[in-house]
């Protein structure tokens, strides 16, 4: 065991020590509850599937007192100027920078997701709040349209207060993603994240309000999403949900919400291809398109998990991929040398296993992995990660969303095939393309039905660059003004010039 990985371990255990010992509560009002419901749920970890603690499991009480406190709160934060919400949340992004060693500790081994990768995760939560504040003072601004005898100017107010119900896979840094926007907009916020990931909400809660954040502004309700989250979707006083899981739940909560008229923004799932042509850097698109689906656990929306080959070169490129494959080193999330920890459950990890057999079924060959992995000793979520080749798109292992560091390679004939084939699936949320052809790279990028596609790159992101998806992957996008757009409401002022002809009834 390396040192940094030892200390690794005593600093997350001294942070876990006083999730163990309280039940982990709500944060309502700007205060710590366990609620009135009594229940709760165990929070395990996947390293070894051993409880870190009790959770409070929230329920139509709890998020009722947490929806009254964020709609109590709203008038004075709608009101506060745009540069006091600035200071404020760059207040948060301060602290958020100056806890993030903690913050990564706690969700690698809430999560399971490597400490290589959290501890940039909390750094770009820094950098949410940090972007969407500096553009708080300008979240009104709109556009003047002017006719002969009129002046119409549009501005834009928040909302109102909207829930947050974010997933497991990365939990900090899409809450921040979804809270930071919302709180610059002028709106207060509700969030619910995932139960099986609870414990790095309850830091931000906190560490919003010691920054300076009025009570009420920011609140948690922890439970289940057939509980908690339901009520959230359905509750009169939230004005809009922003959601990030996969696209049944985003079914659920469409019906859910649909008696209180909720405005909904989604982030779903995805099956993203990456398209590997004959003329492209090989060498660059081996390592991109093995970044984008084992990093993360490929627990990750924007995973290139299906891998098509142009067949010129399909054996060659599908060999290199089977030797990194083999390459990859498994093992616990806290080690820096790890590069694929733990899923994040039990039943994640059984759901992940179950398409080995489904590739064989299908007639697919496991080219690498495809077992689980003997890290840990079995009592982790640990498996090996796996590569599917011999595969057709219609095959389950090509069309479902696996979620986990799974990969499956489909060779392609030429362009027409590999936009039919890359189009040819319920989801549409990224795409990546590899090619040195640059004509190509644009026909292709334009073919494509996903909401963000990548041109020899790998998942770079821009904040002001609208992020979300198409067909199954998506309503509505986010970053920069995109996000003011969801969390705030357009208003038209019209204003005569006094010159104009008023109709004039009743005058005979
Ligand atoms: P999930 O849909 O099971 O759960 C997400 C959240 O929704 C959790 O907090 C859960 O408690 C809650 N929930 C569940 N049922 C609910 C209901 N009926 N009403 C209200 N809330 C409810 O998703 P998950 O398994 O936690 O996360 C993995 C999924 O998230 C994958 O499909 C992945 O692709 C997707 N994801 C998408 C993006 C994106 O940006 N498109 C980003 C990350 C993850």
């Amino acid at each position: 065991m390396s040192t940094d990985f030892e200390k690794n371990i005593a600093d997350a255990e001294a942070l876990l020590n006083p999730f163990r010992k309280n039940t982990l509560g709500h944060f309502v009002d700007g205060k710590s509850t366990i609620g009135s419901s009594g229940k709760t749920f165990e929070n395990v970890s996947p390293v070894n599937n051993e409880s870190i603690g009790q959770v409070a499991a929230g329920d139509a009480q709890e998020v009722d007192a947490a929806c009254k406190s964020a709609a109590a709160a709203f008038p004075a934060w709608k009101a506060m100027k745009g540069g006091e919400r600035r200071k404020l949340l760059n207040n948060v992004a301060d602290a958020i920078e100056a806890r993030s060693r903690d913050i990564s500790l706690v969700e690698s081994l809430d999560t399971g997701q490597p400490i290589r990768f959290m501890g940039k995760a909390a750094i770009r939560g820094a950098a949410n709040f940090r972007f969407f504040a500096d553009r708080a003072p300008d979240a009104r601004n709109g556009q003047a349209l002017p006719q002969d005898e009129h002046i119409n100017y549009t501005t834009r107010q928040p909302i109102g207060p909207v829930g947050v119900i974010t997933p497991w896979n990365t939990p900090f840094m899409l809450s921040t993603w979804k809270i930071a926007p919302a709180l610059a907009a002028g709106c207060t916020v509700v969030h619910k994240p995932a139960e099986f990931s609870p414990l790095s909400a309850t830091m931000l809660a906190e560490i919003c309000s010691e920054a300076g954040l009025p009570d009420g502004v920011l609140n948690l309700v922890n439970g289940k999403g057939e509980s908690a989250g339901k009520s959230l979707t359905e509750h009169p006083d939230i004005k809009a949900i922003a959601f990030v899981g996969e696209s049944r739940t985003g079914t659920m909560i469409q019906v859910q919400g649909a008696p209180t008229l909720k405005r909904v923004h989604f982030e779903l799932g995805g099956k993203n291809p990456v398209i590997v042509f004959d003329d492209a850097d090989l060498d660059r698109a081996l390592d991109a398109a093995i970044f984008m689906i084992y990093s993360l656990n490929g627990e990750r929306c924007t995973s290139s998990s299906r891998l098509l080959v142009q067949s010129t070169i399909y054996d060659e490129f599908v060999a290199r991929v089977v030797e990194r494959v083999n390459n990859l080193r498994v093992g616990h999330p806290l080690d820096p040398a790890t590069e694929v920890g733990p899923m994040i459950h039990k039943s994640h990890f059984d759901k992940v296993c179950g398409y080995f057999d489904i590739a064989k079924t299908d007639g697919a060959t496991i080219a690498a992995g495809g077992r689980e992995s003997d890290v840990g000793g079995g009592a982790g979520n640990y498996l090996q990660p796996t590569l599917f080749t011999q595969a057709r798109n219609d095959m389950r292992i090509a069309q479902e969303e696996i979620f986990g560091p799974v990969l499956t390679a489909i060779p392609f004939a030429d362009e027409a095939d590999a936009i039919e084939i890359a189009n040819d699936i319920e989801y549409g949320l990224a795409g990546y393309l590899w090619t040195n052809d640059i004509g190509r790279g644009h026909r292709i990028a334009q073919a494509l039905d996903a909401g963000m596609i990548w041109v020899n790159s790998e998942n770079n992101r821009h904040l002001p660059a609208p992020f979300g998806g198409m067909k199954a992957s998506g309503i509505g996008r986010d970053g920069g003004d995109y996000s003011f757009d969801f969390y705030m409401e357009t208003k038209n002022i019209c204003v005569a010039l006094g010159t104009h002809r008023v109709p004039q009834l009743g005058k005979g």
